[in-house]
């Protein structure tokens, strides 16, 4: 083929000099870098979900459901809070939701804020929307202080606030009377990014509790966390009804293939096992914070099934030889930091004993 660089294609000028979004893929033993669930679905359920998509195979020359009605049903029963179908609406990841947001909601002219460090999806998203970004600091300890939050959005009157919680990378989840702060002062939309709500400490709410109060507020989900569904690709959000037929402006038909919503709605039935997972990670979670704290490193509190720990002088190096050890984390938040995913019992135990090789405490 002919060679032809970026330069000589007809690209959005706003997106000339962009690298496409995406942790490195690699092959190791250890992979703890992109807050996956270690623990694969059982050969029961993986028994259901091919039984299912088998029967799915029959009718697969019609267009699926393209409201993926059922799925949504069982998806608004799952949250409980008195949601039903038309409150929830679900697609490819909850990527594609924040996409959907961003472009329904956003586009030139607009304004996403948001309070980073937090999931750098969010800004790329809002730029390839055409949406202006505003990222804001969050404060001490990576929380976002409420009255602070509402003087921030009353100054920039953003049309869309991205709130993470927890949040991803720091762990940190948000407390609800930020949540509140930001829903009375938002002239626009208020979106909760709940990727990791299962992973939750007891007693921290969910702004689910919040959507009753909140008409203009949208939490968003998925099922590739505590779900363990991260290659199925279903994402999901719960929010005002109006919120949910806003979306269908935007929305590709069909976007949900047939297969998807019935792996969806097969994992759903397992819902009770697939949770089981949750209370097993928390706890390598909360071991894995003491641990490090204990060896004396810094360590963000996380209520999601990662952890953020540093300082380290030179984390690339300290990357560089957890690799060489086989065990991949991300190298991701400020300046320092690193976050590792919780992993099963066995791959936590790498970890550390690779972390107090290459620190050259073994
Ligand atoms: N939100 C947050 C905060 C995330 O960390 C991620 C994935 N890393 C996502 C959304 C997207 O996840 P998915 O598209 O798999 O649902």
């Amino acid at each position: 083929m002919s060679e032809l660089g970026l330069d000589q294609l007809p690209v959005r000028a706003d997106l000339r000099g962009m690298t496409p979004y995406g942790a490195p893929q690699l092959e190791v033993p250890v992979a703890l870098n992109t807050n996956e669930n270690p623990i694969p679905p059982s050969a029961e359920l993986s028994a259901a979900i091919g039984a299912a998509v088998a029967e799915t195979a029959r009718g697969l020359n019609r267009y699926p459901d393209r409201d993926a009605t059922r799925l949504r049903a069982d998806l608004a029963r799952y949250l409980g809070h008195g949601l039903s179908q038309e409150n929830v609406w679900a697609a490819n990841g909850s990527n594609e939701i924040l996409q959907q947001l961003l472009h329904v909601f956003g586009g030139p002219g607009r304004t996403a804020l948001g309070f980073e460090p937090s999931y750098s999806m969010h800004p790329v998203l809002a730029r390839v929307t055409g949406t202006a970004w505003m990222g804001l600091d969050r404060g001490q300890d990576f929380r976002i202080d409420p009255e602070e939050a509402r003087a921030a959005v009353a100054r920039h009157q953003p049309t869309l606030v991205l709130l993470t919680s927890p949040n991803n990378p720091t762990g940190t989840a948000l407390e609800l009377e930020t949540v509140e702060a930001v829903a009375e002062t938002c002239p626009g939309v208020v979106v909760v990014d709940e990727a990791y709500a299962e992973f939750r400490r007891e007693g921290t709410p969910s702004a689910v509790s919040l959507l009753e109060r909140y008409p203009r507020l949208i939490v968003t989900r998925t099922m590739s966390k505590a779900f363990a569904l991260a290659g199925a690709r279903i994402g999901y959000l719960a929010a005002h009804p109006a919120a949910v037929e806003a979306l269908q402006l935007v929305r590709l038909p069909y976007h949900l293939s047939a297969t998807s919503q019935v792996v969806a709605k097969t994992a759903l039935d397992h819902a009770t096992e697939l949770l089981a997972s949750v209370d097993e990670l928390r706890a390598e979670r909360d071991a894995c914070v003491t641990w490090l704290r204990n060896q004396g490193y810094t360590v963000a509190d996380s209520d999601a099934n990662f952890v953020m720990f540093g300082t380290f002088s030179d984390r690339s190096a300290v990357w560089n030889g957890l690799l060489e050890r086989g065990v991949l984390v991300r190298e991701v938040g400020p300046p320092g930091w690193l976050r590792v995913t919780v992993g099963t019992a066995t791959e936590m135990a790498r970890f550390r004993a690779a972390l107090l090789e290459v620190t050259h405490q073994a």
